[in-house]
């Protein structure tokens, strides 16, 4: 697999170098050179194939020799352990449940699978690699669980002190071995700007192998188009066809990887991106004006982007091309209140306990309102990792899985970091 750099179709870069440096020098973002095609054969007979199998496929198809057949298949086994199921709400509507991973969110499909490639591409085995990620709660918790145990690796996570909610806060600090939690007295951008210098300060990288988890990373973007495949596989098994993904959205990476999915392939009819108020993509398929802005805090928290990263994977995907972009993906964006309501609804309606994000989606997918095609909209977590947002009479119906309520006996440690670069340095020096 060769990539370039969205800001120059001239570079070529090997899958192993987009894996350990992120992104290319020039700011741009990689994108693979050659979309694979997905064979008809495969594409039709796609209800024969397990998930681990459709994975393998696709993975494959865009990796190519860089990771022999028979070693990507055992990676995949190991990393994607868990399942994605389609539930039925309706006669055309159904969710799409991505949060049975670890850590309760479909980043664990990323990191779980991030953390395997690293680890198999990584030939300097004699020096440990050092993760640096900075997270305002669930990029974490699926980074920590996704590279705890694996050899050669040691990850430094970053968070908000009071600004996680209890059960992120359990899956960033109970692990132990290869993974250290520090607790910031700052906010998730001091966090992020933390990390940032130290990826840019000489001494740090002479003395360590510093690597981002980023989710920009293309080895965290691969994964995600595994669940679309598998996603339309299952509507097929129950005799639907003119699929719509309606996908929550903040960085734009879960829909990027079902538009990459689509472009090798895949038969979707129509996406649907859903965000919060935090609505600048909505904004500039409606406008065609793209303006960042500060994110703004809200219910639905892992969406808070004021300016998506994953964009311009998108925008590159399509050539810049707004009436193609128009065509093919609607975006809505939506309130606290309206999220609220929608928890409600979808409870009153289906007995279907949403996490916020995923109440986002079913806003989007009722807005877009095509009741003729199947819609399946993305749950992206499970509702226990956000339980403050809920009213009391919903508390005792959230079933907490057993993962959770294992870490509620583990030891919590943290280390606490000033927000202050020198206290960062001295501390990944000194350990
Ligand atoms: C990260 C996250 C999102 C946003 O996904 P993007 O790929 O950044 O668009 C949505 N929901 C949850 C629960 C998340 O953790």
């Amino acid at each position: 697999m060769k990539l370039y750099s969205t800001n120059n179709k001239n570079l070529s870069v090997t899958f192993k170098e987009a894996v350990f440096t992120s992104f290319p020098s020039d700011k741009g973002l990689y994108m693979p050179l050659k979309i694979p095609k997905l064979s008809e054969n495969f594409i039709q007979n796609i209800t024969q194939y397990s998930f681990d199998e459709i994975a393998l496929e696709i993975a494959h198809a865009f990796i190519g020799e860089d990771i022999p057949y028979n070693d990507l298949e055992k990676i995949i086994k190991d990393a994607i352990n868990f399942d994605a199921p389609l539930v039925s709400l309706d006669e055309n509507l159904a969710v799409l449940e991505l949060f049975h991973g670890p850590s309760l969110a479909f980043k664990d499909f990323g990191a779980r699978f991030m953390s395997r490639v690293m680890a198999y591409l990584s030939d300097n085995k004699d020096k440990t690699l050092d993760i640096l990620v900075a997270t305002s709660g669930d990029t974490g918790g699926a980074v920590a669980l996704g590279f705890l145990g694996v050899p050669g690796i040691r990850v430094t996570i970053l968070y908000p002190k009071g600004k996680v909610s209890e059960i992120q806060k359990l899956q960033l600090t109970t692990n132990g071995q290869n993974i250290r939690a520090l607790e910031v007295n700052g906010t998730f951008d001091d966090c992020q700007s933390l990390v940032k210098m130290a990826f840019n300060d000489p001494e740090l990288n002479a003395k360590l192998r510093l690597t981002s988890a980023n989710s920009i990373n293309i080895s965290r973007l691969l994964p995600q188009t595994f669940y679309y495949l598998y996603a339309y596989a299952q509507a097929l098994k129950i005799n639907k066809k003119n699929i719509v993904f309606v996908v929550p959205s903040g960085n734009f990476g879960n829909i990027g990887a079902g538009l990459l999915t689509y472009k090798a392939g895949l038969p979707v009819k129509h996406f649907v991106a859903a965000t919060n108020v935090n609505d600048t993509v909505p904004v500039y398929l409606q406008k065609g004006i793209y303006e960042p802005k500060p994110s703004v805090q809200t219910l639905s928290n892992a969406m808070d982007v004021g300016n998506p990263s994953n964009w311009v994977r998108i925008s590159d995907l399509f050539n810049e091309n707004l009436d193609a972009l128009r065509n093919l993906i609607s975006a809505y964006s939506f309130t606290d209140s309206e999220t609220i309501q929608s928890i409600n609804e979808l409870y009153k309606n289906y007995n279907y306990i949403a996490c916020p994000h995923t109440a986002v989606a079913y806003l989007a997918a009722k807005k877009y309102n095509h009741p003729e095609d199947f819609t399946i909209f993305l749950s992206t977590a499970h509702p226990c990792k956000f339980i403050d947002v809920y009213p009391d009479n919903f508390k005792n119906k959230i079933t907490i899985p057993d993962q959770v309520q294992q870490l509620e006996n583990k030891k919590s440690s943290a280390t606490s970091l000033e927000n202050n670069f020198s206290n960062l340095k001295a501390f990944l020096i000194s350990e």
